[in-house]
């Protein structure tokens, strides 16, 4: 469902370059992740040489990329940018690497979705800085190692355990972001209002704050969304009111759930009495791939702990219940 309003997916409107912290400064939220990486950046530069591997990890939307970006510009390098889809042969990824400049750091988004032979390539190229390649073919062939500069690599994934083993080691800094709360959210929103010349009222921020499911991205988008119903209006302030209603005609509910979400939930409270039920059944059930029911629909739900993961599979909790104004069938846990 490409409409869905608060997928923290990618979209070309969210490709607003203008509403992207630039420096660790102006980053909001993740302090622990900001304060390591400040050191990191910090040591690296006063010993002359590049930072360490760094690998981002968490749910689509939590600053990631603009992250990796931040890195760049703290350390005054070059940034490259590319996605693992995007890299379909290893000759690809080795053009790549040979035309950085030292220092420069290599973003690679979705890296867990690199194949193997091009993943293969990364090993020396991260842990030696070098490039193995095959030169000729049969009896004659021989392995020629070419240096590479000393670069960076950024990677981001949804889940660190999408990674293979040795993949995964060879990052020196990983560094995993978790949802932003409220407070940080209402910070972010009244930051991008503030850039969008768009006024907006204490409380309006808190509105679209608390429905932007933990996620910058989903804030940013909800504000645009809001933004266009107060100016249609003639309301020359965004506030709680105005926020509501839109939100709420936009089918985004007081958790910031969406459609999506609400499906999610009343299969399984419907279909499957509460759970457990496997993922797989869900996906199947809701026809949406596997992935997006476990990195986009399933963090935050699990976050607000309306579902919990058993090994049996998924469950709905008791405020999940409550949620969809329903009482759990009688005999059962919750
Ligand atoms: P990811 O790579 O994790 O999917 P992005 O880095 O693309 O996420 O960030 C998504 C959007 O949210 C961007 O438009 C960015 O400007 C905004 N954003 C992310 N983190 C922050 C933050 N800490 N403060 C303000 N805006 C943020």
């Amino acid at each position: 469902d490409d409409d869905r309003l608060t997928t923290p997916d990618k979209r070309p409107e969210d490709i607003d370059a203008a509403l992207r912290p630039k420096t660790l400064a102006e980053f909001i939220g993740q302090a622990a992740a900001r304060d390591n990486l400040r050191v990191f950046i910090e040591a690296a530069k006063g010993r002359g040489q590049p930072l360490d591997h760094v690998l981002f990890f968490g749910p689509p939307g939590l600053g990631k990329t603009t992250l990796a970006q931040i890195v760049a510009k703290e350390m005054g390098v070059g940034f490259r940018a590319t996605s693992g889809p995007v890299i379909a042969k290893s000759g690809d990824l080795a053009a790549l690497l040979t035309n950085l400049e030292d220092g420069d750091v290599l973003f690679i988004d979705e890296i867990h979705r690199l194949s193997p032979v091009v993943e293969e390539i990364l090993y020396p190229a991260m842990e030696d800085r070098a490039l193995d390649i095959m030169i000729g073919e049969g009896p004659s062939a021989r392995s020629v190692r070419i240096d590479l500069p000393a670069f960076t690599l950024v990677g981001a994934t949804t889940r660190q355990g999408l990674l293979t083993t040795p993949l995964r080691d060879r990052f020196g800094i990983p560094v995993r972001l978790n949802f932003y709360t409220h407070s940080e959210l209402e910070l972010v929103v009244t930051r991008a209002a503030r850039l969008l010349d768009l006024g907006i009222a204490p409380d309006g921020a808190n509105e679209i704050a608390k429905r932007a499911r933990g996620t910058p991205r989903i804030a940013g988008r909800l504000l645009r969304r809001v933004r266009d119903f107060a100016n249609v209006a003639g309301e020359p302030v965004v506030t709680a009111k105005i926020a509501d209603s839109a939100l709420n005609r936009l089918e985004v509910d007081a958790l910031g759930l969406d459609a999506m979400d609400r499906r999610y939930l009343h299969m399984i409270a419907d279909i499957y009495r509460g759970g457990p039920v496997g993922v797989e059944a869900l996906a199947a059930g809701l026809s949406e791939p596997r992935d997006t029911i476990e990195d986009v629909v399933e963090p935050y739900l699990l976050q607000l702990g309306l579902i919990a993961r058993t090994a049996r599979g998924r469950c709905l909790n008791g405020p999940g219940w409550k949620h969809l104004g329903l009482n759990p069938p009688a005999g059962s846990q919750d």
